[in-house]
């Protein structure tokens, strides 16, 4: 998912609001939602099943007023794809309405409603983040304040969050102790005493607002007319942030450790020509997200890159299925072969992660029908070999092929001369950051925060 919050009170907060959203849209595509409030602390509050562009209007946007606001991007990993569960989620309490919007996932929601249910809070929906927005607002109800409540909720969660919390006093902003999910704080170029709270920093640069720092592990961070605070609510954080926000899914312009994503990307391209070099005449990458690594692999290779696959940019979800013949061919609604390119040529194909194989084995196919001789796989993250528990919305262990297959029986499969995976090693030491500090645990099954028993059994074989 991708959130945002803002502080901004002679702004049109809902407007800034959704272009940060519109900027963060690759984080989420099925529901979109922004909740304000208004100088007397009344919430107003849209949200629909859709893409930021689809949901929101000028009409919609000019009845959101507000000095503040919140919002969020869906991208379902628990709870089902309904609009009950779109966000920020709303919850009245003795103090006034509480927005949330939450990137990430919890471990414990069971163990959360019950205590809910302990405490007479009945959940609506079926997602961990309404979860937490009554938990919050069950504290305030007996008798703390806001700051006080929302700590005492946040030490009761476990699993990924990443939230931006809108109250009537102002916007919280806090990462959970692993910092699992990625979360960074900016000020409004036009008046730096206004703050912006975005998942990744694409979500500053669309509003012009400048990146300060990131909301730091177990940090609680409040924004409001008296400026910025900074609250710590954990005792020991011990940052562990997803690898794979880093190989795929965050924006390539966006900036973390201090560089954009695209370079990083380059560099395991880098460093994956030399663990895996082959003999080839053309250097191609997927689009996107595998292009920056196919580049990277050119440079050090010394083998020239083209664009082989252009993609179809305004492929967005499509509503209207396609024809049998169509669904056969797959893969050529999003991405076309050049075929004038291709022809003849001994190809490297660079893709950022190999998930299911399925979108592999129809590229592999469509570039051989285009004319390619050879077709050599070389992959920019390690085998993914276990699920996600904590807000990726990989699949069961059972559908991910490097689970259940050697890399000889996945080359065999997809239809590959050869396949060759980036090394686990390789991808931490191309982050040039203590490689302790990030979870990876999709590539060795390694959870950096427990995962209870009737959960893992949900998801691993
Ligand atoms: P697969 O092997 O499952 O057919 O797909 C791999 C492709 O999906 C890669 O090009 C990669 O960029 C993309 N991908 C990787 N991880 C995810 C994910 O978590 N969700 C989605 N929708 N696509 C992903
Ligand atoms: Fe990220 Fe993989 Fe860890 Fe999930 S398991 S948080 S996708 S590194
Ligand atoms: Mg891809």
């Amino acid at each position: 998912c991708g959130v945002f919050g803002l502080y901004a009170p002679d702004e049109d907060v809902a407007k800034l609001t959704y272009f940060g959203l519109y900027a963060l849209q690759h984080r989420g595509q099925e529901s979109a939602g922004i909740a304000t409030f208004d100088q007397q602390g009344q919430v107003h509050c849209y949200k629909e099943m859709g893409l930021v562009s689809r949901v929101f209007n000028e009409d919609i946007l000019s009845q959101l007023p507000g000095t503040m606001a919140v919002g969020h991007n869906r991208y379902s990993t628990t709870g089902s794809s309904h609009v009950q569960n779109a966000q920020p989620a709303l919850v009245d309490t003795r103090l006034g309405t509480l927005s949330l919007a939450h990137n990430g996932n919890l471990v414990n929601t069971r163990e959360l409603r019950q205590e809910l249910e302990r405490r007479n809070c009945n959940c609506v929906t079926t997602s961990d983040s309404e979860a937490i927005a009554i938990l919050i607002a069950s504290e305030v109800d007996r008798g703390h304040d806001w700051h006080q409540a929302i700590q005492t909720a946040l030490r009761q969660c476990q699993g990924a969050f990443s939230l931006v919390i809108g109250t009537p006093i102002g916007i919280f902003a806090t990462r959970d102790p692993h910092g699992v999910r990625p979360l960074v704080i900016g000020s409004l170029d036009t008046n730096p005493n206004y703050y912006v709270f975005a998942s990744e920093t694409c979500g500053l640069d669309i509003i012009g607002a400048s990146y300060l720092r990131n909301v730091n592990p177990g940090e609680l961070v409040f924004a409001n007319a008296d400026g910025l605070c900074s609250e710590r609510w954990t005792e020991n954080p011990t940052p562990k942030l997803c690898v794979f926000e880093m190989i795929y899914f965050a924006r390539p312009d966006s900036m973390m450790n201090e560089e954009s994503l695209y370079s990083y990307r380059m560099r395991i391209g880098n460093v994956l020509a030399t663990e895996s070099p082959v003999d080839a005449d053309l250097v191609i990458g997927v689009p996107d997200s595998g292009i920056p690594a196919a580049i990277g692999y050119s440079r050090t290779s010394k083998i020239s890159y083209a664009e082989g696959l252009i993609k179809n940019r305004y492929v967005g979800r499509t509503f209207i299925q396609p024809t049998q013949h169509m669904r056969e061919s797959g893969i050529r609604m999003k991405l076309n072969p050049l075929k004038d390119v291709l022809e003849g040529q001994r190809l490297i194909i660079v893709d950022d992660s190999i998930v299911r194989g399925t979108t592999s084995r129809k590229l592999v196919k469509a570039l051989r029908d285009a004319g390619a001789k050879e077709v050599h796989m070389r992959v920019s993250s390690p085998p993914v070999t276990h699920p996600c528990f904590y807000g990726i919305d990989t699949d069961d262990q059972k559908q991910l092929i490097a689970a259940t297959k050697s890399v000889d029986e996945i080359a065999a499969q997809i239809g590959v001369d050869s396949l060759a995976y980036l090394s686990w090693e390789g991808m931490l030491e191309a982050t040039q950051q203590d490689p302790s500090q990030f979870c990876s645990a999709c590539f060795t099954g390694d959870y950096p925060i427990p995962v209870p028993a009737q959960l893992r059994h949900s998801k691993l074989m």
